[in-house]
This record gives structure tokens, sequence and C-alpha cells, in this order.
């Protein structure tokens, strides 16, 4: 499927809300020269054609490409599965379950998330122009170890 820029900075929340770190194997990409280090990705565990997840912050997470990528997204229902539920508890992943199953037009996910996004940076402006994102990972998995290995 092709990307948009809402998956554009949708993506970009998702790898700083987890800080730029794989969150399998732990590996952090800094900046080099100003520029980030290329080959962490935003990871859908629900695939992005489910629209009504497409832009939800409980599906995805960062993981390195190919390495973790494709080593998790291969089989959902493994240790990606596994991780899941450590992380965001029964409820909520079954919850994320129910969001996946649940039909939303192309259009109206689309603005959902840019609404959302673009009420953040306007309530980011004073602090340097960055986005700053809510709900940091740093503090999850519950155990702090930041990732299954
Ligand atoms: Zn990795």
């Amino acid at each position: 499927m092709k990307l948009n820029k809402h998956d554009k900075t949708f993506s970009d929340y998702i790898r700083d809300r987890d800080d730029w770190t794989c969150r399998r194997c732990g590996r952090v990409f800094g900046l080099i020269n100003g520029k980030r280090e290329r080959g962490l990705t935003c990871s859908h565990f629900w695939e992005r054609r489910r629209l009504r997840t497409r832009y939800d912050k409980d599906n995805c997470i960062s993981l390195c490409f190919p390495g973790c990528h494709t080593l998790w997204e291969h089989e959902k229902q493994g240790d990606y599965q596994e991780f899941m539920l450590m992380w965001l508890g029964k409820d909520r992943f079954d919850a994320l379950r129910e969001r996946a199953n649940t039909h939303m037009k192309r259009g109206d996910a689309d603005r959902e998330w840019q609404d959302y996004y673009m009420a953040l940076k306007k309530a980011n402006l004073k602090s340097k122009g960055v986005i700053s994102t809510p709900e940091k990972s740093s503090a999850y998995p519950p155990d702090g170890s930041g990732g299954l290995i």
C-alpha cells in the first residue's frame, strides 16, 4: 500500500514516542551530522490496510528494518503478539483488536490523525517547534528493559 503524508507524520510520531529505539532489540537510531540514522520503521501490528487502526498509537511500535521488522511481521501470532499483550495489557489489547475489525473510511482515518497531529503541533510550537510526543514509551514495557531481549 502506498504511503501518504499522514503515514509519514504518524511514523515520525511513533518513532519519536519510542525514542528512536527498536522495541525488540533495543538498538538506538541516533543523529549523524544532524540527520537521523536510517533503518527504523513504524510497524503495524494490525496491518495498515485496516484503516480504523492505521493511525492508532496502540497498534504501532518502532522496529528496525529488515532485522526485527521482518522477523516479527512474518508471524504476528508469536513473539510480536506476546509483546503487544505485555505492553498493552489484555484489556487494551482486546480493545485494539475490536478497533482493528471496525470499518472506517480512508478519508475519515486520515482526517482524524491529521486533526490530532495539527493540534499537537500547535501545542508544541512554543517549545522550539519540535513535536514532543505524549506517552513516551520509555515507561514500557513494564519491566523497563526497553524490549524483550
Ligand atoms: Zn531491532
